[in-house]
């Protein structure tokens, strides 16, 4: 789309993800384009606007920000704030007549979600939850092996995620149970689980669970370390995710089916996932390497809430899928709590 008829995006929170990310991915979307800025801090976002051509005049503060109801460029606030500060920001937005883009996770707790969900359906704008996995050209693939049972039925997956938490220790928000509702679970732990839900398009039937952090170190007082978690699914098929922030990068995904084994080993990353397939061939192992055009998920992100605003349609991952992995979790915290399978 030209620039005047692309869809005008609000950045709330210049954090690293929207400065990294985010903000440079509008340079690869066709119908999304960048118009207005939220930010605490007004020298870093004097910077960010200079750099993607913002107006000033549609830079806002967060005392300020409900005056975004009255810049009509603005037709969709995207919130990348701390968790515990996605409800107050996408229902203020919703109040202003935005349509909203939430990160993941939606927010801390079941209850929030479905609050922010309901706030959006009374004002009438449309809600979306980043799950950029969901836009990512490989697991997309993934999904139609799953779905078209391309290889027979899939009877097991696993999948991890672990990364650790770098900046400022103890004192980074991601470690303070107010501002994150949890520790690796729901921050990076939520990609094994919305993943596994979306290439199989079932809901869990039963979880078992088990976590652990270790004593006396301060970033693990409030949030968990390390949970590992098991899902049953309708068709019976078992997923086995392992999340941490204690151990090394890590964001292996594999798939058991009938007939062939896929193997994605940085299956959540940014970019750059590759996935092999390797089946039996006679009475050898052939593994094929899949090679798939890979555009920006960011962008494929922004450009699908982009064309649903355009034609009025219900994004593919709305509020409520944020909702049911908020109630998914707490049912695994639960698991993880008694050592008893929840059954759902
Ligand atoms: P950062 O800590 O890097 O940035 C958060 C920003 O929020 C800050 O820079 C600040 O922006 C603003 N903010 C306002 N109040 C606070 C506060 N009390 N404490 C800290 N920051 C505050 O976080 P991320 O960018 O890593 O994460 C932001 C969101 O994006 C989270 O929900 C996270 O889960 C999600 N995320 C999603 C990813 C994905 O792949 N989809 C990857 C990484 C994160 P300012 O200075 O402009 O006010």
């Amino acid at each position: 789309l030209p620039p005047a008829e692309r869809v005008g995006f609000a950045i709330v929170g210049l954090g690293r993800l929207a400065l990294e990310e985010i903000l440079p991915a509008f340079g690869e979307s066709k119908k999304a384009r960048p118009v207005a800025l939220v930010s605490g801090s007004p020298e870093k976002m004097k910077v960010a606007a200079a750099q993607y051509g913002i107006d000033p005049a549609s830079c806002y503060d967060y005392a300020g920000f409900d005056r975004i109801r009255d810049n009509p460029a603005v037709k969709a606030v995207y919130v990348v704030l701390p968790n515990g500060m996605h409800r107050e920001y996408v229902e203020r937005a919703a109040r202003a007549g935005k349509h909203v883009l939430c990160e993941k996770p939606m927010a801390t707790g079941s209850a929030d979600a479905q609050a922010m969900v309901d706030a959006c359906a009374a004002a009438g704008v449309k809600l979306m939850v980043a799950y950029r996995i969901q836009y990512e050209a490989y697991n997309l693939r993934l999904a139609s092996f799953v779905r078209q049972q391309t290889f027979g039925r899939l009877v097991g997956m696993s999948a991890i995620n672990v990364q650790t938490v770098a900046e400022n220790g103890a004192q980074q928000w991601r470690h303070k149970r107010a501002l994150s509702g949890g520790g690796s679970l729901p921050d990076i732990g939520l990609y094994c689980l919305n993943t596994a839900r979306f290439l199989t398009g079932e809901e869990p039937v039963e979880i078992f669970a088990s976590q652990y952090s270790p004593p006396n170190d301060p970033r693990y007082a409030e949030v968990e370390e390390t949970v590992s978690f098991t899902l049953r699914f309708p068709s019976n098929l078992l997923v086995n995710c392992f999340t941490s922030y204690g151990a090394r990068d890590d964001k292996h995904q594999r798939l058991n089916f009938e007939q062939a084994t896929v193997d994605m080993p940085n299956a959540y990353l940014y970019r750059g996932q590759r996935m092999t397939v390797i089946q039996r061939q006679g009475n050898a192992t052939g593994q094929t390497e899949l090679v798939l055009q890979q555009p920006n998920q960011f962008a494929e992100e922004l450009d699908h809430l982009a064309e649903c605003v355009i034609g009025n349609q219900r994004p593919r991952t709305p509020g409520e899928e944020g909702v049911q992995d908020h109630k998914l979790m707490e049912a695994i915290y639960r698991a993880a709590e008694s050592g008893q399978t929840v059954r759902l």
